[in-house]
């Protein structure tokens, strides 16, 4: 893949990066580095967005900008790091209701205590006052306990929103981290957990699985043409494809660079090579058009392989026969889909 293209693509937006930091006099250091390279490559379309907008009202970025748009845009803390901030603040909550239950505990301790006080009291007198004096009393703890169990009905309420949220934001964390950023499709750590789920459930339950691994054909060259950001939106079309074409239980990855895979449980091989041709023929049909210039880009197209799950297949063996069929139909002639079922393949 490191040929002398990409070494000269690569060092234009390095040599860009570079630029920008000296224009912004900002430090090379990793994070502003990263910033302006990523901009240089045009990955990120809403990071370029930001940073146009403020370099047509001022002409470069300030240290406290470049740093909140790394914030924003390229994904500030790892992973794990925002998980343990989550998981910090559910333990804070946590503490928190503990200690109030536990004043809560304590009040109505106080006031198990004024009764058997007052009840033994009571049945001492009958003094008109003292009758009246034990019964403000425990009128007045009554009282406190109340106050007390309402700012604790409280404190839960909002305790329960927070923990909602909180939940809400380890929901929104996985999702991400199981998200391709570019097609928004499931990314390769999504598709390693699906296959591995499915098989086993395919293994036990007797029903077919499918899988298809598709790559786009020369698209080494339709880089080189119009160029990696074009290539992006490509990426982008083709993962639209898969989106429009999968239902259910379907789950459309992106495997690689520009390699996808589709997990299709309880699919045969006839049906998953029904699944394929959609896919193909929706890529095909599509007439592509450069939005900055109106260019016809012509149309691109893709391979695709299909293996249906056989007794005594692991995870890596069913990869390994949609590649070998995705390598057959890239050998016969690309825009074509083969199965591991020989006798259905479909040529285009
Ligand atoms: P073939 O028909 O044999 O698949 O030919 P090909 O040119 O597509 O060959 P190959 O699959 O080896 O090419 C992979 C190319 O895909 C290399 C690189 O330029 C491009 N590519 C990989 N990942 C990305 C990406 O994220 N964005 C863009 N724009 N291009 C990518
Ligand atoms: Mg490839
Ligand atoms: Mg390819």
């Amino acid at each position: 893949m490191f040929d002398v293209v990409e070494l000269k693509r690569t060092l234009s937006y390095a040599e860009n990066a570079l630029g920008q930091l000296k224009i912004s006099e900002l430090p090379a250091y990793p994070r502003n580095y990263e910033l302006w390279y990523t901009y240089a490559a045009g990955f990120n379309h809403d990071l370029n967005k930001s940073v146009n907008e403020i370099l047509r009202a001022r002409g470069r970025l300030t240290s406290e900008e470049t740093g909140h748009l790394y914030d924003q845009f390229l994904s500030p803390l790892k992973v794990s790091d925002r998980v343990e901030q989550v998981g910090n603040r559910m333990s804070d909550e946590v503490s928190e209701i503990l200690a109030l239950v536990e004043s809560a505990l304590g009040e109505t301790h106080t006031l198990n205590q004024s009764l058997r006080g007052a009840t033994k009291e009571l049945s001492r007198t009958e003094d008109r006052d003292t009758v009246k004096a034990i019964v403000a009393d425990l009128i007045a703890t009554t009282k406190s306990v109340e106050a007390n169990n309402r700012k604790l009905e409280g404190k839960l309420a909002e305790s329960k929103r927070q923990i909602d949220e909180l939940q809400q934001n380890l929901e929104a964390i996985r999702f991400e981290s199981l998200t391709d950023p570019l097609t928004t499709l499931a990314n390769r750590k999504c598709f390693d957990m699906s296959i591995e789920r499915e098989l086993t459930i395919a293994r036990e339950s007797g029903e077919p699985l499918s899988l298809l691994l598709t790559d786009i054909d020369h698209f080494k060259k339709f880089n080189d043409t119009w160029g990696h950001q074009t290539g992006d939106q490509v990426l982008r079309l083709v993962a639209m494809a898969l989106k429009q074409n999968v239902k259910g239980r379907d789950i459309a990855c992106r495997y690689g660079g520009e390699e996808f895979a589709v997990v299709l449980p309880k699919t045969n091989s006839e049906q998953a090579v029904a699944v394929a041709e959609h896919i193909r023929m929706a890529v095909m049909s599509k007439e592509l058009v450069k939005r900055s210039t109106g260019e016809n880009l012509g149309r691109i197209t893709i391979s695709i392989g299909a293996a249906t799950y056989r007794e005594g297949d692991s995870v890596q063996t069913l990869i390994e026969r949609s590649d070998s069929c995705l390598y057959a139909a890239k050998r016969g002639g690309r825009n074509q889909t083969k199965s591991d079922a020989g006798e259905i393949e479909v040529a285009a």
